[in-house]
């Protein structure tokens, strides 16, 4: 019994040893848990600060950097523009998905869509909110068109193709032209066929028109590969021209189509056109080919029938257009034929201007004589002109210098001025004269001067407030909108981050103060143009949803790139995920670990 009594004292020191050794090791895991956890917290807060607290800005440098921005953003189209209480509604929204689209690409490296070639991004652009509000917005006028490229090639191919005597033939590069003959002459080359007979015996009219179509459009989708060069798309581009001037030209239609452009420009919220048309060569079935004059009478009517009918547009007016590879008599006799035009319809025909692609064609040096002819009469005529110029990347050269001869002709426009970022003192003269820079964005892009947008050569200008206005060229080639795309684009690549409806609503207001609209009918276009923005307003605040904060949009990054589900906004918005999230979360798992260690301890 002594015995037992011994080992059960042996039994209860061994124990309590145990015991006490178990104690100082769980001390020691406790610890070290402790002390792992806290230089992890200390870890994660300089991780934290150093993200965050970059953006702690001193109060005197906040202020200086402020100011300094704010000073350059005063500076640009719109900088002065103050919006009302309803715009900024408006603003608010826009910016915000402008920053959100613009942030998303840049801090997740997705591809910008806005900036793309537009034979890629155009259905993806058609998507946006920004994209949906501006085709709404009242856009003022389209200074920059030309008349075989203005109304849908739908059009064309459901309504034109579909009249009597309408031909086609396929040339030898497998171009469709399209014309119209009481009796189609003999061609070899490209023998005519009766369209009608041809899309009879396809059994399949939507598909012939499908293919007629695609035949005659500009749009590809590997835009890369089919138009690699500037001279490349070029010669495309004047196919297109090729492969309509004969059914365009002819009188009936070129009255339906030009009535058809007014219809679609007016849906586009464009209310004011000024449109360079040839106005040589209209035809009728027995033979007669019309003089210019009959050309402009043709436009002048169904402008002002449209306008009767639609009294919310304001109208159009034509400059005449030549060719620049036509030679010196051919132009001097176009001259004297607007000055004749000028004189007798001045409230219509507004002057003159040369077009064509300029780098390998005449600059407008050769033709100075033939352009001067106007001032030295005696009296001296003033024509106006509204010359293009310098559309190229060629710097230095007699196409860049087309802008010298422009400015020192008078020219009340400029079409393009691409180039004119180079020339500081060109810059200077058209800012102290007013003399409009017409920008087609999308045009500068498809015919290859500028393959991302962002890089357009304008965007300088617009950020120095140069006198620009936005048009769209021949938006019906590569089958954009009347004006909402290159609008869009100007809006989304040409100006900045922080650019916003103010930027718009300058550049709208440009195309009106620059148009070649007199006084009366200036003021009236103005108030017919306040009238539809006031209406634009207030119907985007309820659309949107946008007293209550703006209705939700799709995640864009996820548009852009599938595979990006979370947007991280800026430092800001991670800031707040820091304190809400990732903090008590790791607190959490702290003492998580530490009570896991200790369990599995005991
Ligand atoms: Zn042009």
């Amino acid at each position: 019994r002594q015995f037992d009594r011994t080992h059960y004292y042996m039994k209860l020191k061994i124990l309590a040893l145990t015991y006490q050794h178990s104690i100082s090791t769980f001390k020691f895991y406790y610890v070290c848990a402790v002390a792992m956890a806290a230089v992890s917290c200390l870890l994660l807060l300089v991780s934290f600060m150093s993200t965050v607290d970059s953006y702690t800005i001193p109060s005197d440098y906040n202020t200086e950097r402020n100011n300094l921005i704010n000073s350059e953003k005063s500076m640009r189209v719109g900088g002065k523009l103050v919006l009302n209480t309803q715009e900024q509604l408006v603003n608010q929204f826009i910016v915000k998905e402008k920053r959100q689209l613009m942030d998303c690409s840049r801090l997740n490296r997705t591809g910008y869509a806005p900036a793309v070639s537009f034979f890629q991004s155009k259905s993806w652009i058609e998507s946006t909110p920004i994209f949906k509000i501006i085709q709404k917005m009242p856009k003022g006028a389209s200074l920059h068109l030309h008349d075989l490229a203005i109304a849908s090639l739908d059009w064309v191919i459901k309504n034109a193709t579909y009249r009597d005597n309408v031909y086609m033939c396929t040339d030898k590069n497998y171009y469709i032209q399209l014309s119209v003959f009481k009796n189609p002459p003999n061609n070899p080359d490209c023998p005519w066929k009766s369209v009608r007979s041809e899309r009879s015996s396809s059994g399949n009219n939507q598909e012939f028109d499908l293919r007629l179509k695609r035949n005659i459009s500009l749009l590809t989708t590997d835009p890369l590969v089919t138009y690699p060069t500037v001279d490349i798309v070029w010669d495309r581009f004047n196919a297109y021209f090729a492969q309509v001037i004969g059914i365009l030209s002819y009188a009936p239609i070129t009255r339906d189509y030009y009535r058809q452009a007014l219809v679609e420009f007016k849906a586009d919220n464009v209310q004011y056109i000024e449109l360079r048309a040839q106005l040589h060569g209209l035809y009728d079935l027995d033979g007669t080919v019309y003089d210019p004059e009959y050309a402009l009478n043709l436009y002048k009517n169904v402008t002002e029938e449209f306008v009767r009918d639609n009294p919310d547009f304001s109208g159009a007016k034509i400059i005449m257009s030549s060719l620049r590879l036509n030679e010196n008599s051919n132009i001097l006799n176009d001259i004297k034929t607007s000055m004749i035009l000028y004189t007798k319809y001045p409230d219509f025909f507004l002057g003159f201007d040369l077009v064509g692609q300029e780098d390998p064609n005449h600059p407008l040096i050769y033709y100075i004589n033939t352009l001067l002819y106007p001032s030295q009469q005696n009296p001296p005529f003033n024509l106006p002109y509204f010359f293009h110029a310098a559309e190229t990347k060629w710097q230095g050269t007699e196409s860049d210098y087309n802008l010298v001869d422009a400015l020192l002709l008078n020219t009340t426009r400029i079409g393009h001025g691409y180039g004119l970022v180079k020339h500081p003192l060109l810059v200077e003269m058209i800012k102290e004269r007013g003399v409009a820079v017409e920008v087609n964005p999308l045009s500068n892009q498809i015919l290859g001067l500028v393959s991302d947008l962002r890089n357009h050569a304008i965007a300088p200008l617009i950020s120095q407030d140069i006198p620009v206005v936005i048009s769209s060229d021949d938006p019906s080639t590569w089958e954009a909108l009347p004006l909402t795309h290159d609008m869009y684009v100007a809006f989304m690549d040409l100006t900045g981050e922080d650019a916003d409806l103010a930027i718009l609503k300058q550049l709208i207001q440009n195309s009106l103060n620059y148009s070649v609209l007199n006084q009366t009918e200036s003021t009236s276009a103005f108030k017919l143009w306040q009238a539809a923005w006031d209406k634009f307003i207030s119907d985007t605040i309820n659309t949107w949803n946008l007293v209550n904060g703006g209705s939700q949009t799709s995640q864009i990054c996820e548009v852009l790139k599938p595979v990006t589900t979370q947007i991280s906004g800026s430092a800001t918005s991670l800031k707040y995920v820091h304190i809400i999230f990732v903090i008590p979360m790791y607190i959490l798992l702290s003492h998580a670990y530490i009570f896991l260690t200790t369990f599995i301890f005991l």
